[in-house]
């Protein structure tokens, strides 16, 4: 896959800030690794994109985790990414299909309504950090931005997209976050809104060969900011093993890998993540059932 990293943006009266990323790469990626079909590829697309370009506003050793719980179709969605730029994610169900609402593939009736949970984790902090919102749209930018009004009280803009051609291949992914930093006039905000709407969309910018720049100079109508680039590579990755599996399963309870033992066959796990499997053996089954606390 080709390197590629989050480009971040600031004005020199430092108002303004935005992040941008173009993830055609990965979300290439995601397609292959969960043989996903369009809906489910537009929505993990997007969360990723979303999260990579939030946890890039953290700091060393940070994460963020972002899940989509709705009660539509589409199940539950789910990122994880860190300020390393690692990220994962998944769908309850990658493979939905649903009629098109207005000629389009509409993934906010396939999220549905519920709630939107960001936790985010620090290296040295006991309790990880939970914000719950509504889901506003299901659509997922409009969700995150949401979430950023909401939590950070700062006026806040994101724009995710994802495109596909007519043979469900990915052709353009990519996301914008742009922020107004607190003294900055609220004004700005409003003409930054209105401006934002009448942007291009991201994906056909990108197919065009747009760089982060283009997009946030697209959506932001300034004409100077300086950037910098985020120091780590973007990359799909999975810190799932066999030892972690294993924990998983001891937090099961006694009575359920009581249960497992009796059936008397090596348990199969999968990682919903990744795809990889992990066969747990009857022996380890035994030793974790000594192990735990009875129930
Ligand atoms: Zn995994």
């Amino acid at each position: 896959m080709k390197k590629n990293r989050i480009s971040h943006f600031y004005t020199k009266d430092l108002a303004i800030r935005a992040s941008a990323l173009i993830t055609t790469d990965l979300v290439k990626e995601i397609q292959h690794i969960h043989q996903s079909l369009p809906i489910a590829t537009i929505a993990m697309g997007r969360l990723l994109t979303g999260s990579l370009l939030m946890a890039s506003g953290l700091a060393e050793k940070q994460q963020v985790s972002i899940r989509v719980q709705g009660t539509g179709p589409l199940g539950q969605l789910s990122a994880d990414a860190s300020f390393e730029s690692e990220a994962r994610c998944y769908a309850t169900n990658p493979t939905l299909e649903l009629p098109l609402t207005n000629g389009k593939l509409s993934i906010g009736a396939a999220v549905g309504p519920g709630i939107l949970t960001i936790t985010r984790f620090h290296e040295f902090h006991k309790h990880p950090q939970v914000s719950i919102v509504e889901i506003q749209t299901g659509e997922i930018a409009e969700d995150l931005s949401y979430y950023y009004q909401q939590s950070h009280q700062i006026p806040c803009l994101v724009s995710l997209s994802v495109s596909l051609d007519k043979n469900c291949e990915v052709t353009a992914a990519g996301g914008v976050i742009l922020e107004l930093m607190p003294g900055a006039p609220a004004s700005v905000i409003t003409a930054l809104e209105n401006k934002a709407k009448s942007g291009r969309p991201l994906s056909e910018m990108i197919l065009g060969g747009a760089t982060p720049w283009d997009l946030v100079k697209e959506y932001s109508h300034i004409e100077n900011m300086t950037e910098t680039l985020h120091l780590h590579d973007i990359k799909y990755h999975c810190p799932c093993s066999l030892e972690r599996v294993e924990r998983t399963l001891g937090l099961l309870g006694q009575a359920v890998l009581a249960e497992m033992i009796l059936k008397g066959a090596p348990s199969e796990a999968k990682c919903h993540f990744c795809g990889r499997t992990y066969s747990v053996s009857l022996n380890t089954l035994r030793k974790l059932h000594d192990e735990v606390q009875p129930d």
